[in-house]
């Protein structure tokens, strides 16, 4: 039986580890840091059915040239997601939203649960390796491994 993209995907997810969140903000859920990819996309309309939204994508943005208002202000615009300061898709929120907490980047020293650690340099290109073989054509992926690169590689050099 062939296993659907939407599978690979929770397989993918079951790799991210969970985050003990307190609850304390939502600053990564503004617009202008929040994709979807294409695989992300298929699962949430499947689940969310007429409640679904597309995120705009940054990053299909730059590569079309085009300068997205959602993308000028980092105070400018909430995730539609959001509501009273917490993710209404919580169980379906996109990868990014996923990968972004367990990269340690939580100013209130939320930690992953059950002793799990964060995401390493080389966990997180498996992973975004892995993301590229459900979908190859989905461009938002490289450009997320540049960015993925350029982070870890800035940190070492603090
Ligand atoms: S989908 Fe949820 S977690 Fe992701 S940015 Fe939107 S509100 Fe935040
Ligand atoms: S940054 Fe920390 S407190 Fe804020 S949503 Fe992420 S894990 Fe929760």
């Amino acid at each position: 039986m062939q296993i659907s993209k939407i599978d690979k995907l929770k397989e993918i997810w079951s790799c991210i580890p969970e985050i003990n969140c307190k609850k304390e903000c939502s600053t990564l859920c503004k617009i202008n840091h929040v994709f979807s990819l294409k695989v992300d996309n298929l699962l949430m309309k499947k689940d969310l059915q007429n409640q679904f939204v597309p995120l705009p994508n940054i990053y299909e943005t730059l590569e079309n040239g085009i300068d997205h208002k959602f993308h000028k202000s980092s105070s400018c615009c909430n995730c539609p997601y959001l509501e009273n300061g917490l993710c209404s898709v919580y169980d379906v929120r996109p990868t990014i939203c996923r990968l972004y907490g367990a990269m340690g980047e939580c100013p209130y020293g939320c930690q992953p649960k059950h002793g799990s650690k964060f995401l390493t340099k080389d966990e997180l290109l498996q992973i975004i390796s892995d993301l590229k073989s459900i979908d190859p054509n989905d461009t938002t992926i490289a450009f997320f491994e540049e960015d993925v690169i350029s982070y870890f590689d800035e940190d070492n050099n603090s």
